[in-house]
């Protein structure tokens, strides 16, 4: 099986190449990465980031679309001419679907800008988008990453204890706080030297007194002073992917790096705006999700045939084995779970608000993933079980996407709120 849908020529050639780097360079590397956790995967990162350059750009990264620019070669045979809203969610959707598929782990190690350039897309001003966001399309491959979890700070993130004061003879914003879990913090932060300059996008306060209305986003550059990576998390899956705890000691970092206003009257929405990158990047972590899941689905369909066990679609449910019934149900998932993705990036593309699909999406992904990948390994037994094969991995990776960017119970409750017409004051 693979997931289908009546893709824009752009995102089913993109869903092709990136199978063939899937199956080629992600899975015959897999185990080993997991294996040696922390270990930088500095050869896929090189390939990964002049692959995508041959390709055109890194699309994973978020650029500022050109007014001006034509429609590229494949959208114009549409009927429309190529006057279409774009369709960049959507293509990096598939992209991330196919290539988590490969590796959910290798995938967070490619090149690109993540969740801090996803941040300054949804936060910060056309000059900011200009000055941060070119450089995940220079000749270096680079990382950003995106800083709010603290210790007692995860899902209440309102609750952040990090400090930006301004200094106002120098006119630099100082920052003191400590950071966990920071997807990439270390690529971001730390081996600039090897990379291109990257950057981490750090939450703080400039106004506890007012509390969200007073937190706002700060693009703080790779190798700032007072800025350390303290501890590298071990971690159950996704083992590849550095997650950093970072501490920030009296960290100068300039002026214009504040996204969204600097004084707190003004600007009553900057808390608002930063949370609108998850409305893009949670239907993405969901796409991931579903990768996992078709990884671990297709690999049991392979090791079934294998003993000629073929499933009987078309037939009434009571005259199928238990196996058959699993299988089906396992496959509705994941193909119910990739139109919830669909849907929430398609909305996203044409600007439209997406927040309850959005969560939706990352709810479903993120249960769907855990008990797919979990029945396979059941199913399979001591083969699911042996570390000779990657279903026991998948099971360790799926439960990632049930966790970061809001955990599923907050999800569900975003969800809820959006239903209900509910405040986050009133429904908590
Ligand atoms: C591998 C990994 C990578 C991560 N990457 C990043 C990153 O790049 N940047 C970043 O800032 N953070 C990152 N995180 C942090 C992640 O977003 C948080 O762990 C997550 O939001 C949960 O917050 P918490 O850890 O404080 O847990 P808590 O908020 O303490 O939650 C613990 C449990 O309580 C539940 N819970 C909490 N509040 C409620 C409620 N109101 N109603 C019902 N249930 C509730 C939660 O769902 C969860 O099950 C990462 C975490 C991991 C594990």
């Amino acid at each position: 099986m693979s997931i289908e849908f009546d893709a824009p020529k752009p995102v089913a050639n993109a869903q092709f190449v990136l199978k063939t780097v899937a199956e080629e360079m992600m899975r015959p590397n897999s185990r080993y990465f997991d294996e040696h956790e922390h270990e930088i995967p500095w050869d896929y990162i090189e390939f990964m980031h002049s692959a995508m350059k041959a390709m055109g750009g890194n699309s994973l990264a978020p650029r500022e679309p050109s007014p001006s620019s034509p429609p590229p070669e494949d959208e114009r045979h549409r009927d429309d001419g190529g006057k279409r809203p774009p369709i960049g969610y959507q293509l990096i959707a598939a992209q991330m679907e196919a290539l988590s598929w490969g590796d959910v782990g290798l995938y967070h190690c490619l090149p690109g800008g993540g969740l801090g350039a996803a941040a300054v897309h949804a936060a910060g001003s056309p000059e900011q988008r200009e000055k941060f966001l070119a450089r995940f399309h220079g000749d270096k491959p680079t990382f950003a990453a995106m800083c709010i979890t603290e210790a007692g700070a995860g899902s209440d993130n309102s609750a952040i204890r990090t400090r930006a004061t301004l200094d106002e003879k120098t006119k630099e914003w100082v920052i003191n706080g400590e950071k966990i879990f920071v997807t990439g913090g270390d690529k971001s932060f730390t081996e600039y030297e090897k990379l291109g300059r990257g950057f981490i996008v750090v939450w703080a306060s400039i106004d506890p007194a007012a509390g969200r209305a007073g937190m706002r986003a700060f693009v703080v550059e790779g190798g700032t002073p007072g800025v350390r990576v303290v501890k590298l998390e071990h971690k159950m899956g996704i083992r590849v992917s550095d997650t950093a705890a970072i501490s920030l000691v009296d960290a100068r970092v300039p002026f214009e790096n504040i996204l969204g206003s600097p004084t707190v009257d003004q600007n009553p929405t900057g808390f608002k705006k930063a949370m609108a990158t998850f409305d893009a990047t949670r239907p993405l972590v969901a796409a991931t999700g579903v990768g996992v899941a078709r990884a671990a689905f297709e690999f049991l369909k392979e090791r079934l045939a294998e003993r000629e066990i073929h499933i009987r679609y078309g037939l009434p449910r009571q005259k199928l084995t238990s196996i058959e019934r699993d299988v089906i149900d396992m496959e509705i998932m994941l193909k119910s779970a990739w139109l919830m993705v669909i849907k929430a990036v398609w909305m996203a593309d044409n600007k439209k608000p997406n927040a309850l699909e959005a969560s939706m999406s990352k709810v479903r992904s993120g249960d769907i993933c855990t008990k797919i990948t979990q029945k396979v390994v059941e199913m399979l037994g001591p083969l699911g079980y042996s570390r000779e094969f990657l279903a026991e991995k998948w099971m360790r990776d799926a439960k990632i996407t049930d966790i970061y960017e809001g955990t599923g119970q907050i999800n569900r409750l975003v969800v809820a709120r959006q239903i209900l017409g509910y405040s986050g004051a009133e429904l908590r």
